[in-house]
């Protein structure tokens, strides 16, 4: 067999990288310890600024389940409405969407093969071949990893949602944010409408509190934050997962390589990961593309990523530091002094969700020609 790809986790991500391996060419095969492509994804949120989701390069209509205008931000009494004019993110049901990512990535020819979990033993093994190339999109708690002696990652979010029925939304085209380091420890708590009565309800909070997020997310209820959202609502699922905050230092040595949550290619303001880790899985598939037929390092993956993206993730992390350490007193004061400066017009405006530096761009940009 020739140079080929074994890409460890059939995620969003993996599959995407797998998708553009398969279209420039490259023999890649995916392996999944799921069953099922999609199972699990309910843990997950699926929020995605609408020029996001299309950089995916699926098409995702058949996932949308709503369409948001903005975001309410709150923080003890003090709320920020950011409404855009236009729509500004799809909520998408995440096994749809990663059902249209596994058959965009056969059709492109990669070979899925789901249930079987790489164990540490196979992975040394596939490595040792020389002609391998092993790709770990295997998630946030990476055994690829670990078990090639990566860098770690700083820090963790624990979450834990639940989707409710017969929820009173009041509008449910905007999502909720809720700031309090007592309940959300250095993240926030949120609500997503699904339609006008279904909703999500969230929490994340650092791997650095004494609680858990299960009991983070009682308390959050019971906080009376949420008004009366619950009221008479009946609560129908319940999920623990977790999102890692921090990209870690290193992500290819020798013949291995990491993308997606496995690298840490996530949002640090909102733990958002799919659109970074898939916008980095095509400049994996263009690194590994130039080393088989170019003789080019794999390091170059690293490089470019980087270089791409790292002042938006560093933009992203310095946000969530600020926020993170706030006391709710605080963050209201925030929240005021924003509205005060024009934050709401600001955002509605200017907003980008994943690329704050593209934001920063077109406000500087915009006060030059007005
Ligand atoms: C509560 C929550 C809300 C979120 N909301 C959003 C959001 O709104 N928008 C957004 O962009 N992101 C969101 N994220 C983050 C997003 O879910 C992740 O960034 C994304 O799933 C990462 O994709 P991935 O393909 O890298 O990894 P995963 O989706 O974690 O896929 C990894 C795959 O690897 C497989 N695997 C692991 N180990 C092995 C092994 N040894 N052998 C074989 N297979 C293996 C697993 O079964 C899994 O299928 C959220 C996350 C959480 C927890």
């Amino acid at each position: 067999m020739g140079r080929h790809v074994i890409m460890i986790g059939a995620g969003i991500v993996g599959l995407t990288a797998a998708k553009e391996l398969a279209l420039k060419g490259i023999d890649v095969e995916v392996f999944d310890a799921k069953e099922r492509v999609g199972d699990g994804a309910e843990k997950a949120s699926g929020i995605f600024s609408m020029s996001g989701l299309g950089r995916i390069g699926i098409d995702p209509k058949h996932s949308i389940l709503n369409t948001l205008d903005g975001a309410v931000l709150q923080a003890g009494k003090e709320r920020l409405r950011v409404k855009a004019k236009r729509p500004m993110a799809y909520v998408v049901d995440r096994a749809v969407l990663a059902e249209l990512c596994m058959e965009a990535a056969i059709s492109a020819g990669a070979k899925v093969t789901l249930g079987k979990k790489i164990g540490k033993e196979r992975m040394r093994e596939l490595a040792n071949d020389e002609n391998s190339i092993i790709v770990g999109a295997d998630g946030a708690v990476s055994t690829v990893a670990a078990v090639f002696g990566f860098p770690a990652i700083k820090e963790y979010v624990l979450t834990y949602k639940a989707e409710y029925r017969n929820a009173k939304i009041e509008d449910s085209r905007m999502a909720g944010l809720f700031f309090s380091n007592d309940i959300a420890y250095r993240f926030f708590g949120w609500t997503c409408p699904y339609s006008s009565d279904v909703v999500e309800l969230g929490i994340g909070i650092s791997d650095r509190a004494k609680i858990t997020s299960t009991a983070a997310f009682s308390k959050f209820v019971g906080s009376g934050m949420l008004g009366g959202l619950l009221d008479g609502a009946e609560k129908v699922n319940g999920y623990a997962s977790i999102i890692p905050l921090t990209s870690r230092s290193r992500t290819v040595k020798g013949n291995v390589m990491l993308v997606g949550d496995a690298a840490g290619q996530v949002k640090a303001t909102t733990g958002g990961g799919i659109i970074f880790g898939c916008s980095c899985a095509k400049i994996l598939a263009n690194a590994v593309h130039n080393n088989i037929h170019k003789g080019s390092k794999l390091e170059l993956y690293e490089k470019e990523w980087r270089g791409r993206y790292s002042l938006d993730l560093k933009l992203h992390s310095f946000l969530h530091d600020y926020y993170s350490n706030l006391r709710v007193s605080n963050f209201e004061v925030f929240l005021k002094l924003s509205k005060l400066l024009g934050a709401e017009e600001f955002f509605s405006r200017y907003g980008d969700m994943d690329r704050p530096s593209l934001m920063l761009k077109r406000f500087f940009l915009r006060g030059l020609v007005e």
